[in-house]
């Protein structure tokens, strides 16, 4: 029987005894491993009642076990479904609702609190260290497993992304979704057996588990798994390294090391940036002080990657590069989708293999995001050059990013609004050096309302994910208007332009 993504990943594999993931204490998970742990999780989701096409949601913090539970799924044929560790409660409510998993897998420190949510899916529990209920039961499995038969178009993954209407969407992801766009990253950006990847991002998002690690298994690499991003860590095991995928405030902090020079970054092959504009300076200073340019591609959670500069040839700062193989691009008037000259900003469409098959239950939005000949409406407005590369200009979405996490603003103003004293609010990014925006809150308080900084901050804490928190909240007597009665965002974005320095 064929499982589309994994027979790949067996037929991509090096021999049993070749590192897959090497812990920064030296503790290494080999290929034979990951054989046998994947196939014992996918035993401990079939005896937890998983059937083909169930989700499995998962919220737990960066481990190799997390990683080969998401193997585990695509093994048993069964929807991997992560979700952000910093996430509340009261937000995963949404996400259980919407996705209706039959299993979910959290930190034994949420087992009660998840439970009471659950809706009647199973909870399994898995720490860091591999601690918890599911590893347990995984003990006692067989280290082998008859993987579920899967198709090109089924379903491996559904990852949620926000909306700007407030609510979330779960891009749903298909075996040959991930598998060829992962084949085509290996190419192009080429890795082989040899690579070592410094893998420090979250495996939550598309790009540390898709972009790094499906990478890293389809050229059957290995990867230096850290915990998270720390930047005397990350220097401590680059000389193990040769690869590096990061988001722009990766780079931003290494460069504030000094032990970032030419010496110690010398014998690696790439370093590879995305999920946030890279500053034009920042690839320059990267450039000066260890002589390699920063690659920077494009992608986001429901396509994929769409663009990568090239790996021979000109990396050019403040560009994401052509489209990659097999993927077209274009540019287009957002309302009518009509085509734009060259050079024209628009809105950027996308099509391809690595363009997901929809959102989840969502087909209204779905139907509104795809153009009629099956262009995907990216939401981000940019133009495409002589030379065919794509430069983002910025976001139609009302999108911030900061430290490589998305934040819309729409869901924060929410919370906001709904404190005693508040009339309205508006949520803005701001430049910051450290997260490339900051999140940041316009407050308009009721006549009398003793409401100040401090007070919004302290009550949004446990209601919104930290990342989500705003940085600074500024009180107002009310906020700048056009004549359709919009909030003049950019108005906002210039009055407090400075706030972070
Ligand atoms: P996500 O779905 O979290 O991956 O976020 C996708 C969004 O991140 C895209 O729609 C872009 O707005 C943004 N993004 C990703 N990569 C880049 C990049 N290299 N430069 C600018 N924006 C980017």
């Amino acid at each position: 029987m064929s499982n589309h993504l994994f027979d790949l990943v067996r037929a991509r594999m090096p021999a049993a005894q070749s590192p897959f993931i090497i812990h920064p204490d030296g503790k290494v998970l080999s290929y034979g491993d990951l054989d046998a742990v994947s196939a014992r999780l996918a035993g401990v989701l079939v005896a937890a009642g998983v059937v083909p096409g169930d989700r499995v949601a998962v919220q737990v913090e960066k481990s190799a076990n997390a990683l080969m539970l998401y193997l585990a799924c695509v093994r048993a044929g069964a929807v991997f479904l992560p979700l952000n560790a910093a996430y509340t409660l009261a937000e995963l409510d949404y996400f259980i609702a919407d996705a209706e998993p039959s299993l979910i897998v959290c930190d034994p420190s949420r087992q009660a609190g998840i439970t009471a949510i659950a809706r009647g899916a199973a909870v399994e529990t898995l720490d860091a260290d591999g601690a918890g209920s599911l590893m347990d039961k995984a003990a006692g499995m067989a280290d082998r497993f008859t993987d579920v038969a899967r198709g090109p178009d089924d379903l491996a993954a559904i990852l949620y992304t926000s909306g700007t209407t407030g609510r979330s969407k779960g891009a749903m992801l298909s075996h040959d979704n991930l598998a060829s766009n992962a084949l085509t990253l290996v190419d192009f950006w080429r890795f082989d057996r040899t690579d070592v990847l410094l893998h420090a991002l979250p495996i939550f998002h598309t790009h540390g588990l898709f972009v790094g690690t499906n990478v890293v298994l389809l050229a059957g690499a290995s990867m230096l798994f850290l915990p998270k991003f720390d930047a005397n860590e990350v220097m401590r095991l680059m000389p193990r390294a040769t690869t590096m995928m990061g988001v722009p405030t990766f780079y931003v902090r290494l460069l504030d090391h000094a032990g970032l020079t030419r010496e110690a970054t010398a014998h690696m092959r790439l370093f590879v940036s995305g999920s946030a504009p890279l500053l034009a300076d920042t690839h320059r200073d990267w450039r000066r002080r260890t002589g390699h340019a920063i690659l920077e591609r494009y992608g986001m959670t429901e396509t994929n990657m769409n663009t990568s500069n090239p790996y021979e040839g000109d990396r050019v700062a403040g560009t994401v590069g052509p489209p990659l193989p097999g993927v077209a691009a274009r540019i287009t008037e957002p309302e009518t989708g009509a085509m734009l000259p060259v050079g024209e900003i628009g809105m950027i469409e996308v099509k391809g293999p690595n363009v997901f098959k929809g959102y989840w239950r969502n087909p209204e939005k779905t139907a509104s995001e795809f153009r009629p000949d099956g262009y995907f409406i990216t939401g981000d407005l940019g133009k495409i050059d002589a030379n065919g590369y794509v430069h983002i200009v910025g976001r139609g979405k009302d999108l911030i990013i900061t430290g490589g996490y998305n934040v819309y603003p729409k869901e924060v103003e929410s919370e906001i609004d709904a404190l005693p004293g508040v009339v309205e609010s508006a949520v803005i990014g701001l430049a910051h050096k450290d997260f490339g925006e900051a999140v940041t809150a316009v407050v308009v308080a009721a006549k009398g309302a003793a409401l100040d900084e401090a007070s919004v901050m302290e009550a949004l804490d446990g209601r919104l994910a930290r990342f989500k928190q705003p940085k600074r909240v500024f009180i107002v007597d009310d906020l700048p208007r056009n004549t359709m009665g919009k909030v003049q965002k950019n108005v906002l974005r210039e009055m407090y332009a400075g706030a972070f320095g």
